[in-house]
């Protein structure tokens, strides 16, 4: 029969998944859920939840909180093609998601689970697409969310959202580092929050379903994508043991985590060879992945090894230049999601990736989450299209 426990992946030590704890209490290592008998079988529901059985296989369906995330499309352009040097690269927009950023497809499974474990209160902190989902999901299914926002560090759109949606905010000091140093303080002293970052391993089950839709529609030789606190990093390359154990796939894509070359901690700590990451002062225009101390970074450490993959690291500018590829393109992403395509141009003018490689390319978020540098534009007079 299929059950689900917490698992250690430094010590092994298991865990009852009723009992909500986020660290092994034996190593302090972040927990993994981990499915017994976990079956490759897809449900009648669409997205996140077709693939309920890989994702959160024993929660009952009258407790799931969902707003019908996932599913996402993935997108063809010859702009791109031609920017990037590869003629098969295709973007899948995590945009296109409820509130328009691939955070609602952890936030679903999470929040079922608060749901499934009797909470009415659930907190997080947020550089705001995080904060975005959690106040959504919360809402819907009818509890109290807290978010921590470092305030001069998010886009007002983001906020926006989480104050629309009925979110309590909790301003806080400094940078996004600082706001989960601030929900970790929290969680010591009382266990009436049920805590939605991505120390939360259901959100990284959410996750893992970017890579099975990838994985069911084609065989991209690598993904790349934007990196942060990690949560996607650890996700993907999850979901891509799942798959590979369960003899689904026959083989294993090349992980491409990009980061900016401001908030890069993950690259120095692979490309280093360290045994501990080191916290670093993030700064960067993509304030999604302006992060300098990201909690995942030895379960997002065991992906990139297990898929072969690469960490990259890419500048504001090159960020912000392949986003104007990417926007005039007409598919359009937030900046931190450009990254994923400049760092596949790097990859591919150093060589590592070949213009005949087939690359999937994930934006995190939708064109509108900030709009705070707009693009230079010319105003015409009607005389001058006359
Ligand atoms: C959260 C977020 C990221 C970073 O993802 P991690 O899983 O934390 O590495 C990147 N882009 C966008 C748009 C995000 O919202
Ligand atoms: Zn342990």
């Amino acid at each position: 029969m299929t059950f689900s426990v917490l698992k250690c992946p430094n010590c092994g030590e298991e865990y009852n998944i009723n009992r909500n704890k986020y660290t092994c209490d034996k190593c302090g290592n972040i927990l993994d859920v981990f499915h017994y008998d976990m079956k490759y079988e897809t449900t009648k529901f669409k997205g996140v939840w077709k693939y309920k059985n890989m994702v959160h296989p024993t929660i009952s369906e009258d407790k799931i909180i969902t707003r019908g995330e996932g599913d996402t499309n993935l997108y063809r352009s010859e702009r791109i093609s031609k920017y990037a040097g590869i003629n098969n690269i295709v973007m899948k927009h995590e945009g296109e998601n409820p509130t328009g950023s691939f955070k609602d497809r952890g936030m679903t499974v999470a929040v079922s689970e608060a749901i499934r474990l009797k909470f009415n209160k659930t907190l997080c902190a947020s550089t705001g697409n995080t904060s975005a989902a959690a106040a959504s999901y919360s809402a819907l299914a009818g509890i109290e969310s807290y978010v921590m926002i470092p305030g001069k560090n998010v886009s007002t759109n983001k906020l926006f959202q989480a104050v629309s949606y009925g979110a309590n905010i909790v301003d806080i000091e400094g940078d996004f580092d600082n706001a989960m140093a601030d929900v970790k303080k929290t969680i010591d002293k009382t266990n009436d929050f049920y805590v939605l970052n991505s120390l939360n391993p259901w959100r990284i089950e959410g996750q893992k379903t970017i890579i099975y839709e990838i994985m069911e529609k084609s065989k991209p030789d690598f993904i790349s994508f934007p990196a942060g606190n990690l949560g996607n990093t650890s996700a993907f390359g999850k979901a891509l043991m799942d798959l590979k154990s369960l003899d689904i796939i026959d083989y294993v894509p090349k992980l491409l985590a990009i980061q900016a070359e401001g908030a890069a901690p993950f690259y120095d700590y692979i490309h280093g060879n360290k045994d501990h990451i080191e916290a670093v002062k993030a700064e960067t225009i993509a304030t999604a992945i302006k992060i300098g101390n990201p909690v995942n970074y030895k379960k997002a450490r065991r992906s990139m090894e297990f898929s072969n993959g690469i960490v990259e690291k890419v500048t504001d500018d090159q960020i912000m230049d392949a986003k104007r590829v990417i926007d005039r393109s007409g598919i359009g992403c937030e900046p931190a999601s450009a990254a994923s395509l400049a760092g596949v141009l790097k990859l591919r003018e150093s060589g590592i990736i070949d213009s005949g490689d087939t690359v999937t390319s994930i934006l995190t978020g939708h064109l509108l989450k900030d709009v705070s540098m707009m693009p230079e534009y010319k105003v015409l007079k009607i005389s001058d299209i006359l």
